[in-house]
């Protein structure tokens, strides 16, 4: 049945135009209530399916969100803080992919972030911590892997997170190569130590060779 045959039925049935305005609406309100309650139920499975955190872990995690807030990443801390749901362990969704690194992974767009051993034992302190939830916060705006890492690695002077301050951890080399991988256009110029555009200081370093 077309849209005219429709309207012509109705017309015939005595439909009027506040009746399919009516009919109309209380459609959309159905397929947006079935839609939010299918949102709900998905998030609901997502947490269920995970543990959650414990209250130090907690802490850990509120001390890295200091450390963002105090540092200017005001968005940042405002997603972490009002549109995440921390997990201790993975949920069945991610389960079912692949995982980019030991630290956290984010499933956008419901917020639940999965924090993995790693973010309290291999990251060095708090500022490398806060540095996986800077990560994490471009994922819960809709951003993709090579744009999280590359918005985290352009942002390590804010941050307090540099070559002179952390370039020997272990988790700022991880961070370091993952970024190279993801965006290799940014590692591209010669004049600079180890061909990182972002860097600046390290002129100096070339210059004792
Ligand atoms: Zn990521």
């Amino acid at each position: 049945m077309n849209v005219d045959s429709e309207l012509e039925d109705g017309a015939v049935g005595g439909w009027n135009a506040p009746v399919q305005k009516q009919t109309f609406l209380k459609l959309l309100l159905n397929n947006s209530a079935v839609a939010a309650l299918t949102v709900v139920i998905f998030y609901l499975s997502l947490v269920i399916t995970s543990a959650p955190m414990r209250a130090e872990d907690r802490e850990t995690i509120e001390r890295a969100v200091q450390l963002l807030e105090a540092r200017g990443f005001e968005q940042e801390v405002f997603l972490l803080r009002r549109a995440a749901t921390f997990r201790s362990s993975d949920n069945w969704l991610n389960l079912l992919v692949d995982k980019e690194n030991a630290y956290a992974a984010t499933n956008f767009p419901l917020g639940t972030i999965t924090v993995y051993p790693d973010f309290f034992t291999k990251a060095d302190d708090d500022t490398e911590r806060a540095m996986v939830l800077l990560h994490e916060a471009q994922h819960l705006k809709g951003a993709n892997e090579p744009e999280a890492y590359e918005f985290v690695w352009r942002s390590r002077r804010q941050l307090g997170w540099t070559t002179l301050s952390h370039g020997t951890t272990p988790t700022y080399t991880t961070i370091e190569l993952q970024t190279r991988e993801y965006n290799p256009q940014m590692f591209t110029c010669p004049a600079k130590l180890w061909d990182d555009c972002t860097e600046n200081l390290e002129t100096q370093r070339q210059a004792k060779r």
